[in-house]
């Protein structure tokens, strides 16, 4: 790894050499990845990469902590559509705003990008066997990229996992342990399992090579936006992962030059768990929260990478909005609505804290927003069909459509 100068500990600073199963620091903080920006500067510049065919999240190598001779996962992870949203824009007073469907990623959701650093890093330390605890997503991402991979995985989920994710970790050939418990009892037993059989880890948190693959998501969004940096990019958060390597992968671009200003983070959560926000807004260190809200893949009671989470959003002179149950499932039919874009709970939280901020004037039309949209709705049609309605039901007859047409007051021409 020609420009990954070492692992940092972000509570003591004691660094460690950047060898594949590196995990936390021994005072038991996380590390952070240490690059070479002088040496990166100088090999890597806009130009390189407009001419680079490859449209993943492996463009960006020389930005990532992998080997030079490493292959590329199978699955295409990354390179997710920007897509402008004008209407939207309009409809909540802003001067821009885009969404970057991360949905779209090959396990649909931007887990994805985490979970294909840890099938490279799994590789390049010989290892065959991964294991995780997740809320879903992380999990079925990492079934998907391993099975992929030819590696085999196991996998410990809350029970209250939705449906289509454990269908998915069933169809990827996982060995799945479903734990009737929280999500902080399912990390527990996950990391027992894992010190019992020394499986490669792919708890988020405890291996720092995971935000490493997550923070391409801002590369992508700002080489999509051809540099021109937004003034606020929006995301959900749940155990505080993604927002860290959001900034970090800001972070990077500034520090090479790619970028001249850093745009400032907005951190939604659920309101029936927020411990992070909760503790930017007192200014008091972070209490773990019940896990209360049906946005699953943010119900982190305990976030599990809080010291780099909130980092990241007071670096960034950030902005936090808790957002209802009822916010969130009017999110989902609004991005539907208007953008064509399906996304699950938690995946358009991010959204629906951009509607309450402006709602609040802390957003208007002066500002130009991206709004990250991390998971995709399939995986959880339960919480869709209770937030968008059942549909109109009635035999193959004529005279029942009028009907229903009369009744629901469907305008027909
Ligand atoms: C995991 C996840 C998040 C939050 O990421 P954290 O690293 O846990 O903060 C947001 N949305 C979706 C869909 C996720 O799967
Ligand atoms: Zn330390």
């Amino acid at each position: 790894m020609k420009y990954v100068k070492y692992g940092k500990c972000t509570c003591c600073g004691r660094e460690y050499p950047a060898v594949p199963d590196l995990t936390n620091c021994q005072c038991g903080g996380i590390l952070d990845i240490i690059y070479d920006y002088d040496g990166i500067r100088k090999a890597f510049t806009k130009d390189t990469l407009r001419e680079r065919p490859d449209r993943s999240m492996w463009r960006y190598r020389e930005l990532l902590p992998i080997e030079e001779n490493t292959p590329p996962t199978p699955l295409r992870v990354g390179w997710s559509p920007l897509y402008e949203e004008p209407r939207l824009a309009d409809m909540l007073d802003l001067k821009r705003l885009w969404v970057k469907d991360d949905g779209q990623n090959p396990t649909a959701s931007l887990k994805d990008r985490a979970s294909a650093m840890a099938v490279v890093k799994a590789r390049e330390a010989g290892a065959k066997v991964i294991a995780c605890s997740s809320t879903g997503n992380a999990a079925s991402s990492l079934a998907g990229n391993a099975a992929a991979a030819g590696l085999e995985t196991y996998i410990f989920v809350p029970s209250r996992a939705p449906k289509g994710k454990v269908a998915q970790l069933m169809t990827f050939g996982a060995t799945v342990i479903s734990v009737q418990g929280s999500y902080e009892e399912t990390f527990a037993l996950s990391k027992a399992a894992i010190e019992k059989w020394g499986w490669y880890n792919r708890n988020a948190a405890i291996n720092p090579y995971l935000s490493e693959g997550k923070k391409t998501v801002a590369f992508e969004i700002m080489e999509q936006l051809d540099w021109q940096v937004p003034d606020y990019i929006a995301i959900s958060v749940g155990d505080g992962c993604t927002i860290a390597g959001l900034w970090k992968g800001l972070k990077d671009l500034h520090a090479i030059g790619f970028i001249d200003r850093l745009p400032r983070l907005i951190s939604a959560q659920a309101a029936g768990c927020c411990p992070l926000n909760r503790a930017i807004e007192t200014g008091e260190p972070w209490k773990p929260m019940e896990e209360n809200t049906l946005a699953d893949s943010i119900a982190v009671g305990v976030p599990r990478n809080a010291h780099k989470a909130l980092a990241a959003i007071r670096e960034s002179n950030g902005l936090t909005v808790n957002v209802s149950d009822q916010e969130i499932m009017a999110a989902q039919g609004l991005l539907g609505r208007t953008c064509g874009v399906f996304g699950e709970p938690a995946g358009v939280t991010g959204t629906a804290g951009v509607k309450k901020l402006c709602e609040q004037g802390l957003l208007g039309r002066e500002d130009t927003v991206v709004s990250v949209v991390t998971g995709n709705g399939l995986k959880d049609v339960a919480n869709a069909i209770k937030a968008c309605g059942e549909p109109i039901t009635i035999p193959s007859d004529m005279d029942r459509l009028l009907e229903a047409f009369a009744e629901r007051g469907v305008p027909v021409s």
